[in-house]
């Protein structure tokens, strides 16, 4: 059986639903939380993928400290992919993926003009007045460099493990 630990980001502005989407996908399953030295926490999921490989999936929730926007190198170091959050209600929050994309890219060590595998999450879904349009959303993506986005609802539980799968899938892949 082949496992493999993967780091993932959880990255966009305090109160879009980060925490509360880590927690929702962790969830039921063995997991404990990590009080890092940098002051990050990580959240652990074990993923059955196939009959020959599993998945560990570590997530690393910025933790309330989005006020710092340029986050340290040691946060970034080692991340295979990221989920980059916006809640549909806050437009400013929708405006700021830009700069936490950016700053992503600058910091995660990769190659010039690389990036690590990223997913755009339009959260809070499930209220009615939604600040951003959705072709908005769309463009917005296509050109930053995410392999895809989606709406989700922590609150409903939509499309979270749709979007972790959909990540994971496309990490994998590479
Ligand atoms: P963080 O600062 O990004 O980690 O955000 P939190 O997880 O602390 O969530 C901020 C607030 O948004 C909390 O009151 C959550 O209950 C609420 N929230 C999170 N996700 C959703 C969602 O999908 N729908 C709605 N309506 N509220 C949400």
């Amino acid at each position: 059986m082949k496992e493999h630990l993967l780091k993932i980001l959880v990255i966009g502005d305090g109160n879009v639903g980060k925490s509360s989407f880590v927690h929702r996908y962790v969830n039921g399953q063995f997991n404990r939380t990590y009080k890092m030295t940098v002051g990050v926490d990580f959240s652990v999921k074990m993923l059955h993928w196939s009959d020959k490989e599993k998945v560990r999936v570590q997530l690393w929730d910025i933790a309330g400290q989005e006020r710092f926007i340029s986050m340290t190198r040691i946060y970034y170091k080692g991340a295979v992919g990221c989920v980059v959050m916006f809640d549909v209600t806050d437009s400013s929050s929708f405006l700021k993926c830009h700069q936490w994309k950016q700053d992503l890219d600058n910091k995660a060590m990769l190659p010039k003009g690389s990036s690590i595998p990223c997913i755009l999450l339009a959260n809070k879904s499930d209220l009615s007045h939604w600040a951003v349009p959705a072709d908005r959303i769309e463009m917005f993506c296509k050109a930053n460099g995410f392999f895809t986005r989606m709406a989700t609802s922590v609150k409903d539980n939509k499309n979270i493990d749709e979007a972790m799968r959909s990540l994971v899938k496309e990490i994998l892949s590479i």
